[in-house]
């Protein structure tokens, strides 16, 4: 019987991540994501193409972009069962009461009238309708790169799933999904090098068929995951540098997993004295995913220092008045969106801070192409910027706009050490631009046969 993928969104893009399988008749669902650049209904997959009855759900993990419209699938699939690791359920769970709270103040901002897309209460029941699976904790065999031992689900069909971690952010895992002889694996988002409180990726042993991989940095010529610390020291340079003559500096982040990296790395290189100590601020969101990382830290590498909620503050209200005072004494400020996506704190805080040459903003991780942050970091000292469509161009007057590769991602080289290694009969490119998928498709010439993953277009994987 024929085995099928089809992108629901997400495919040569970084969107609204889903992807349906169809293992001998029987229907799966990878991710449940919301665009994170779109609004309304644009911003979400293309559930209409889900033509019968799914068997079962399977989220990656708790990003936005694989998990945001989890409760509209709930919805219409309310008989099919949502897996997920234990703490991509807590956190999934977080994310998506945060998102209620933000489509509502998006239905008045922008008179979107379908928003919001379900309410705090529709949440509650999936609290029990999400299972939460045990994956390998760190510190365990991850070292010496042993299989993990996940619970295993068995479904119809004669199908068989577990987690593997992923790397990435708390409680990332891959889906690794059997039925009889054949094998498919999916990334979700990965990283092979481990990062400051997430161990790195396990990729599974035995052979695979299907590779369905995430290709978020293969356009990206000049990441090297295994630069890591070279791109905290020269962090820990230029912060000294902006904070000891009076600046401030803005790192945009997301609220899950760079945000507690972030933490974990600002800390400690003020205990030893590599940056100044100065306030560091987080924002709200930033904060209760904090206290996740807290709860299940047992899935974090072992002796990693823990965050002490003493060392920071959460950001209040954010208007120009309070980001004015926030500026007038040197501080760190960690803030929700990674891309600066506009209205988010770091947008709000990033338009005042440009007008100044004493503060500097460190972008850390990926920033598409279509976003406010790439307009940001690229911008030449003089230029205006439009920082919302609600107010008025300001003028960059500073050049402390930095980029350091501090991502929870995969480099390209990295990607294609998993496709390597994994010798798939069957690879699919999905989450990344085209012009990275096709480097893929040139350098994997061992033999597999290759898609980019197209929104609504089935692929056969006979
Ligand atoms: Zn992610
Ligand atoms: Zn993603």
């Amino acid at each position: 019987m024929a085995w099928t993928f089809t992108a629901l969104g997400g495919g040569q893009e970084i969107g609204a991540n889903s992807y349906l399988l169809n293992l001998s008749g029987i229907p799966l669902l990878l991710d449940a994501g919301l665009h994170p650049k779109k609004y309304g209904y644009e911003s979400l997959p293309e559930y209409s193409l889900i033509d019968r009855e799914l068997e079962a759900i399977f989220i990656s993990h708790a990003h936005l972009d694989h998990v945001g419209s989890l409760p509209l699938i709930n919805r219409r699939q309310p008989q099919a069962p949502i897996f997920a690791t234990i703490p991509t359920k807590d956190i999934a769970l977080r994310m998506l009461h945060n998102t209620v709270t933000v489509m509502s103040i998006f239905r008045e901002e922008k008179g979107l009238q379908e928003y919001p897309f379900f309410e705090h209460e529709d949440l509650w029941p999936l609290e029990g309708e999400i299972m939460g699976l045990e994956y390998r904790a760190a510190g365990s065999s991850l070292a010496t790169g042993k299989m993990v031992s996940s619970e295993r689900i068995y479904l119809r069909g004669g199908i068989q799933a577990r987690f593997i971690p992923a790397g990435h952010v708390l409680g990332a895992a891959g889906v690794l999904l059997r039925q009889g002889r054949r094998t498919l694996y999916y990334t979700g988002d990965t990283s092979l090098q481990e990062q400051a409180l997430i161990p790195g990726a396990v990729i599974p042993e035995g052979e695979i068929d299907v590779l369905i991989i995430e290709c978020t940095y293969a356009n990206d010529p000049e990441y090297y995951s295994q630069n890591r610390q070279r791109e905290i020291d020269s962090l820990a340079r230029e912060a000294t540098a902006i904070l000891s003559s009076g600046g401030c500096v803005l790192i945009p982040a997301f609220a899950l997993g760079k945000t507690q990296e972030l933490l974990s790395i600002l800390h400690s290189l003020m205990r030893r004295g590599q940056i100044p100590s100065v306030p560091l601020y987080i924002s709200g969101l930033g904060k209760s995913i904090t206290e996740i990382y807290q709860d299940q830290r047992r899935y974090l590498r072992p002796h990693t220092s823990i965050l002490d909620f003493e060392l920071f503050s959460v950001l209040g209200l954010l208007d120009d008045l309070a980001v004015e005072t926030l500026l007038r004494k040197p501080c760190v400020i960690v803030a929700t969106n990674g891309m600066m996506v506009e209205n988010t704190p770091s947008a709000r805080i990033a338009r005042c801070l440009v007008q100044e040459e004493r503060h500097g903003i460190f972008f850390c991780g990926y920033i598409d192409p279509d976003t406010l942050g790439y307009r940001v970091f690229h911008a030449q000292r003089g230029e205006d910027l439009i920082f919302s469509p609600e107010s008025a161009p300001v003028t960059i007057r500073n050049s402390n706009i930095k980029r350091f590769y501090l991502s929870s991602h995969a480099d390209r080289y990295e990607l294609l050490e998993i496709a390597r290694k994994l010798q798939p009969r069957i690879i699919i490119l999905v989450h990344g631009e085209k012009e990275g998928m096709e480097f893929m498709q040139e350098e994997l010439t061992g033999g597999s046969q290759i898609f980019m993953g197209e929104k609504g277009k089935t692929i056969r994987l006979d």
